[in-house]
């Protein structure tokens, strides 16, 4: 995994959450749904179509609901859990949210 640019991604896009909740344009009492992505789940859309990349790719996954379903990115932060193993594992999870 290049850390590298899922790190740029990750900056990028929380400056831009940062804005977004400063600009009181969305608020959590005017949303309708909330959407966990996160980079240890492959899944399809909850909207029922295809993700790209068969929904491997984090950034693709959340593009997809931010360009096709009109979401915001409310939040991207470290999830920590443990595999079947016991093994603990961090994942990335991005917080979206449509009204
Ligand atoms: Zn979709």
């Amino acid at each position: 995994m290049e850390f590298g640019a899922l790190g740029e991604f990750i900056v990028a896009h929380l400056i831009a959450g940062v804005k977004l909740l400063k600009g009181g344009s969305m608020s959590l009492e005017k949303t309708k749904e909330l959407k966990v992505v996160s980079t240890n789940v492959d899944e399809t859309c909850s909207h029922g179509c295809q993700l790209p990349y068969n929904g491997e790719m984090f950034e693709s996954n959340v593009n997809h609901y931010i360009k096709e379903h009109g979401y915001k990115l409310l939040h991207i932060g470290q999830e920590s859990s443990t595999d079947s193993d016991g093994n603990p594992y961090h994942s990335t999870v991005a917080v979206l949210a449509v009204k």
